[in-house]
């Protein structure tokens, strides 16, 4: 290794960097970067040269330049700020989705009509709600079963997003995560990638037209379908629902997480305020 690149790994922090990056950390650091190399050049233009050069180096090795902008913009740009920079909490993301999901109903499928006509929902015993119907909850446990001792393979995954397993690669994070065509896909624990592998499986074995149905409404679908299930796709253990603090790189915030009570692995995450202003007539909101 030499020197220079033995330097580069000493500084170079993949955390913040890359994929990790955080984008309102770079412009907060890029805009510091400019306030420092205006007042260095007032004394002393030339000195402003390596000034320049080496702070946006920095910021493009480490990811920032002054320490601890990831912590400071965690803690004090408004959400707002952060939504420009598609760093808000993701579940916004996800029901902003799903909004735009019912709005496209016209192209799209309406997934209430659609599962309920191929046996896979039907209303709950309280009339109320609306449940998975025994057959099909029944199918999917077989599935859930097989999943658990085998994995879900690549070619699974690649199936779930319409693709080849070549356009496809695993990601190595501590949550399961694939990139399908330079986006990232991931789930909040095993129990929900089994929960929509074994789930598209079998409503792609029910019929024909879920292939046809757009493929973001599909996922959409998928995750909707996570919060019907009675028992852990992962273990069989029981779902239990609680709330807990989650950490994107520069935010942290409350979701209500529904997970299993045994295995710990969790099938979906929410924003409770999301949760609190969405209609809650129907089962299905994608
Ligand atoms: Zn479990």
């Amino acid at each position: 290794m030499s020197a220079l690149s033995s330097f580069y790994e000493r500084i170079h922090q993949p955390e913040y960097t890359g994929e990790n990056r955080c984008l309102p950390c770079t412009a907060v650091n890029i805009m510091i970067a400019g306030a420092l190399t205006v007042a260095v050049a007032i004394i002393s233009p030339l000195a402003a040269v390596p000034v320049v050069a080496g702070s946006l180096a920095a910021i493009y090795v480490r990811g920032y330049l002054v320490p601890g902008t990831p912590e400071l913009t965690k803690r004090y740009l408004p959400t707002a700020v952060l939504e420009l920079f598609g760093k808000a909490p993701e579940d916004t993301e996800t029901w902003e989705t799903i909004e735009r999901m019912e709005y496209a109903k016209e192209n799209a499928i309406n997934p209430e009509e659609f599962l309920i006509e191929v046996g896979a929902v039907e209303p709950c015993m309280d009339g109320m709600d609306i449940c998975l119907t025994e057959s099909f909850a029944g199918n999917l446990a077989d599935r859930f079963e097989t999943y658990r001792s085998t994995g879900v393979s690549n070619e699974s995954l690649a199936a779930l997003f319409d693709v080849s397993e070549d356009d496809l690669t695993i990601e190595d994070r501590s949550y399961p995560a694939v990139t399908v065509n330079r986006r990232v896909q991931k789930w909040p624990g095993d129990a929900a990638l089994i929960a929509d592998v074994s789930t598209h499986e079998l409503l792609s074995e029910t019929t024909a037209q879920w292939g046809d149905v757009p493929l973001s409404q599909r996922l959409n679908i998928l995750k909707s379908l996570r919060s019907f299930h009675e028992l852990c796709p992962a273990c069989g253990g029981e779902i239990s629902i609680g709330s807990t603090t989650a950490e994107s790189c520069c935010h942290t915030y409350e979701i209500v997480a529904v997970e299993c009570g045994d295995c710990t692995e969790r099938l979906l995450e929410l924003d409770p305020e999301v949760i609190e202003s969405a209609p809650t007539d129907s089962g299905i909101t994608a």
